[in-house]
């Protein structure tokens, strides 16, 4: 049995201890921290696939095998582990307010028709008969992506390390890995360690870790809050995600909803500032009003490793080290496309069996 020994234990590496375990292999997950503690552990789980503006090549396919993988998944876990995940499958909403928005996603909701999906384009009448509690004067149209949906990505990384370990996936959450050595093996707190496949899944931890300057990742700050209201905002019966001018209502049940992300590319404060996470509270005041009235519950932050100079997310192998992948860099889409990014490594493992 090829032993893979998998670098990080947040998303992504739960994802592929997951999936690779059911291709038969023996697969060791080190982490320095529990799981689901870096960007994971702070992220919204909106899985924007079908409602993206990716269209083609690499990222629309791996958006598409993600959102096809999700859709089996999350029902695999809750009869392998014998309880429910929190997950919201009713769908996304996204608001547009300029022509051309209305434009774009017109023909965005016909291109996805073409391609098998089901995106509906809305009028402002049609997204406040459906979502009452959007109230922005100059909304111009709305789309709905009922095959779209969201997880709380803590939840589903934590279902999947108990699923992974069920199969024989061993974790270990006290061994900071220092480096690759250029011998291919790995450097680790608990002495060198080395295995038939390699996979880099530390996130903003991945480059200190290569030999070869392969990959540059800079930290983008994301903050958020959660609150409650006093009653549901719009019909209780339907709670789709609704996304506008780039902020994610999420609710959550029992009034709850998460508000955010904030995204702060300059970095020069040591400790979150609390204006960016203002502003986006008042936009998303603008977008639904009864926000207003909500007590905030708590609030986070974490930081998105995102590619410098390249698309996210990375996932190659690395020059030079044949039997080490990349799995990383996936920036503001980790959850999304861990599916996809867990097939692409296997695949590479088996193409070169
Ligand atoms: C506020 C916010 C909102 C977000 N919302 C969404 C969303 O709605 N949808 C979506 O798809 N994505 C979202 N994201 C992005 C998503 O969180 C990331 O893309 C994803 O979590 C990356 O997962 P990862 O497993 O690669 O990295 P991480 O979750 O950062 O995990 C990396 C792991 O590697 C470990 N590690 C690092 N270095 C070492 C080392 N040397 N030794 C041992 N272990 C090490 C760390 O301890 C950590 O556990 C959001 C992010 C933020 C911050």
């Amino acid at each position: 049995m090829q032993q893979v020994i998998v670098v990080g234990c947040g998303i992504i590496g739960a994802m592929l201890a997951y999936e690779l375990t059911q291709s038969g292999l023996q697969v060791t997950v080190l982490d320095r921290q529990p799981p689901a503690q870096a960007a994971t552990g702070a992220a919204l789980g909106v899985l924007m696939g079908v409602i993206s503006q990716k269209t083609k090549g690499r990222a629309w396919a791996m958006r598409q095998i993600s959102i096809l993988r999700y859709a089996e998944l999350i029902p695999e876990l809750e009869t392998a582990l014998g309880h429910a995940l929190p997950w919201n499958p009713q769908g996304i909403l996204k608001l547009g307010f300029s022509e051309e928005d209305l434009v774009k996603w017109q023909a965005l909701a016909e291109l996805r028709q073409q391609q098998g999906w089901r995106l509906e384009f809305w009028s402002p009448d049609q997204v406040m008969a459906h979502c009452p509690q959007v109230q922005p004067s100059d909304l111009k149209a709305g789309l709905y992506s009922p095959q779209d949906g969201q997880i709380d990505p803590t939840a589903l990384t934590l279902a999947l390390v108990e699923a992974a370990q069920r199969r024989g996936a061993c974790f270990r959450f006290d061994i900071e890995v220092q480096r690759l050595a250029a011998n291919g093996r790995l450097q680790t707190s608990a002495g060198e360690l080395e295995a038939d496949w390699i996979v880099i899944a530390a996130g903003l931890g991945s480059t200190p870790l290569l030999p070869v300057p392969q990959v540059t990742l800079s930290p983008v700050l994301g903050q958020a809050i959660r609150v409650k209201t006093t009653k549901p905002l719009g019909k209780p019966e339907f709670q789709p995600i609704i996304t506008g001018q780039d902020i994610h209502l999420v609710p959550l049940g029992s009034c709850e909803y998460w508000v955010g992300a904030t995204v702060e590319f300059d970095l020069a404060e040591n400790a979150p500032i609390p204006e960016p996470l203002e502003e986006v509270w008042q936009g998303a005041i603008a977008l639904w009003p009864e926000l207003a009235a909500a007590v905030r519950i708590s609030s986070w932050s974490g930081l998105r490793p995102r590619p410098v100079n390249r698309p996210a997310p990375i996932v190659e192998p690395l020059l030079g080290y044949p039997h080490v992948l990349l799995a990383t860099g996936h920036y503001r889409n980790g959850v999304l496309l861990a599916p996809a990014t867990a097939q692409i490594v296997r695949d590479a493992i088996a193409g070169s069996a």
